[in-house]
């Protein structure tokens, strides 16, 4: 009786602990499942940094990028470049102090670069640290979403910096002459005015009256240009009569101001005649040559256009006071005189320049600066 409960009990004991080994196998199956199938990196060491487990990927993974096979035994330190070393056993040895925390790292590859973060957490047994388990993902796409964002935020800002320097600016550019307009005509009021003091005021208020216009002009113009609005009118374009017309409408006041006007080139009669949009291109020299006669004191101004393969190039020079290298190209840009602090004190609200260079590209030239530093400027643009 004794020997069959016996035996009883053993099968049933047997019994019980077949089923928990089999438990324990899909317990085993399953996590493995979870831990080879998943696309991160996952290791876990003892408190001599050897490894106890690691997954396939990270196996690959440490292989592509270091050369060394790892598997359960190897030593992670040993394992690691020595430059790497003194970044990588502090972590481990937080975990092993029962810290629990993640890091990112920023890795240079031949593919560029990559973004990693790596969780540790230390394995507990009985109340003690007996080791640790990492868990690496590759966060290269978010880093890179979240570094685009932060730039196009930084840009937003820049832009909307530059916007409200264009509007000082703007302010300041529109209350000059409106100033000139409103004062001269309350002294004109005055009935004891000399004809001579007469005719001075309504010069100034006409002179103040364009003043504005051009503004206006200009504003009204590059809002056309972002809004995509600007219209090309090509054709046909006798481009000697157009240098000719611009000789003679700034001919006297360039001489005016004691410089020297000339127009260097022009074009043979065979190529003279292009398909162009006419006032967008008198618009553009008309911009280079007021600009040259604005920032020119002495010395001379001299243009002209000739042929070169299937494009014309144009150019304005003059003797006057230059722009720094670091600021040729943004001179290009719009609202970008309206932020340079230390802005001579010319008038202009800053958009000529980013009108024609829209004009030039639209008509599928080119438009560029050659200047030497209080020497003087040669702006350049081609036309096909
Ligand atoms: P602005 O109305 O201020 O003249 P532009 O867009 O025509 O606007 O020119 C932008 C800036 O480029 C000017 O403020 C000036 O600093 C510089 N610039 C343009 N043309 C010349 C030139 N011929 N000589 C020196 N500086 C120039």
């Amino acid at each position: 009786n004794m020997n069959r409960n016996l035996e009883k009990t053993v099968e049933e004991r047997t019994n019980e602990l077949l089923s928990a080994k089999q438990a324990a196998e899909t317990i085993n199956a399953n996590v493995t499942a979870i831990i080879e199938g998943t696309q991160n990196n996952i290791w876990a060491f003892n408190r001599n940094y050897e490894i106890l487990y690691i997954n396939n990927v990270f196996q690959r993974d440490f292989k592509q990028t270091f050369g060394v096979w790892l598997h359960p035994g190897v030593s992670l330190i040993d394992a690691l470049p020595e430059a790497l070393r003194p970044l990588w056993k502090p972590r481990y040895d937080r975990v092993l102090r029962n810290e629990q925390f993640t890091v990112e790292d920023e890795i240079e590859t031949p593919e560029g670069t990559i973004y990693i973060q790596v969780t540790f957490n230390p394995i507990v047994n009985k109340g003690e640290v007996i080791g640790g388990s990492c868990f690496g993902s590759n966060i290269t796409e978010r880093k890179l979403a979240e570094l685009e964002l932060k730039r196009a935020k930084e840009s937003a800002e820049e832009s909307d910096r530059l916007k409200s320097a264009f509007l000082a600016n703007m302010s300041h550019e529109i209350r000059t002459p409106m100033n000139g307009i409103l004062g001269f005509a309350e002294l004109l009021k005055n009935p004891e005015l000399t004809g001579e003091e007469q005719k001075e005021f309504i010069s100034i208020i006409e002179k103040s009256g364009a003043r504005m216009l051009n503004i206006i002009n200009d504003i009204v113009d590059i809002s056309q240009i972002e809004a995509g609005l600007m219209q090309t009118d090509i054709a046909e374009t006798d481009i000697n009569d157009l240098l000719a017309f611009i000789y003679s409408f700034f001919k006297p006041e360039v001489e005016a101001k004691g410089i020297k006007f000339i127009l260097r080139d022009h074009l043979s009669v065979h190529d003279c005649c292009v398909y162009t949009d006419r006032d967008k291109t008198c618009a553009v020299l008309i911009n280079l040559v007021k600009n040259a006669i604005k920032y020119t004191d002495f010395g001379t101004i001299e243009f002209g256009c000739f042929r070169k393969g299937n494009f014309l190039e144009f150019y304005v020079r003059d003797t006057g006071i230059g722009i720094p290298a670091d600021r040729q190209e943004a001179i290009f840009e719009r609202f970008v005189q309206a932020d340079i602090a230390d802005k001579m004190a010319h008038q202009g609200a800053g958009l000529g320049l980013a009108i024609s260079k829209a004009y030039i590209e639209m008509l599928g030239g080119d438009i560029w600066v050659k200047s030497d530093d209080r020497i003087g400027s040669s702006f350049h643009f081609t036309l096909p």
